[in-house]
C-alpha cells in the first residue's frame, strides 16, 4: 500500500493513483486520514463491499488500537473510506496498526455485527469482497478490478 504523508488540505482528484492511505488534516485533536481503493470518477466500490469495509475496520482497528480508534466511514463517492483516529497516535504508528488490521480482517469468517440487531442493512454484505481489497492493498492484486465498478465516459 502506497503512504502519502502529504500537506493537510484538499487534493486534485483527477492526479491521484489509489489505492492509499493519507493523511488529510487534524481537527480537535483527532486526525482524518482518506482511505482510497479506487480511482475517482473512473471507479467505485460496490455498496455492499465499502459497507462490510466499514464493519470489518471498525471492529480490527478497536481491537488494535483502544479508544485511540474513533471511527471510519465510506467516503460519499464510494472510493474509499474516511478513518479517524487520536492525534496521540503518530502517522507511522497508525500505518503499522492498518497493517495489523488488514490481517484480521483477513481471518475474519464473517463479517461482524452482521445481523438485523446491529446492522441498519444487514443484507447488504460482502466479505470476500473485503478480502479481495484487503489483498489488493497488501500485494497491489490485480484481483481487485473484480469488485471495482468502472463508470461509463
Ligand atoms: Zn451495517
Amino acid at each position: 500500500m502506497r503512504i502519502c504523508n502529504s500537506e493537510p488540505g484538499d487534493i486534485e482528484h483527477t492526479i491521484i493513483v489509489p489505492p492509499y492511505i493519507r493523511f488529510v488534516e487534524t481537527r480537535s485533536d483527532v486526525n482524518i486520514y482518506d482511505l482510497r481503493l479506487s480511482q475517482p470518477n473512473i471507479s467505485y466500490v460496490a455498496s455492499d463491499v465499502l459497507h462490510s469495509l466499514e464493519h470489518c475496520l471498525n471492529v480490527a482497528l478497536t481491537e488494535i488500537m483502544g479508544k485511540t480508534f474513533i471511527g471510519t466511514a465510506p467516503l460519499g463517492c464510494s472510493t474509499g473510506n474516511w478513518v479517524f483516529v487520536s492525534s496521540k497516535v503518530s502517522f507511522r504508528e497508525f500505518e503499522m496498526y492498518l497493517k495489523s488490521a488488514i490481517y484480521n480482517i483477513l481471518e475474519m469468517t464473517e463479517v461482524p455485527l452482521c445481523n438485523k440487531h446491529q446492522c441498519g442493512n444487514y443484507r447488504n454484505h460482502n466479505l470476500a469482497g473485503v478480502h479481495d481489497i484487503m489483498l489488493h492493498l497488501l500485494n497491489n492484486n490485480e484481483k481487485t478490478s473484480a469488485i471495482l465498478h468502472f463508470l461509463e465516459d
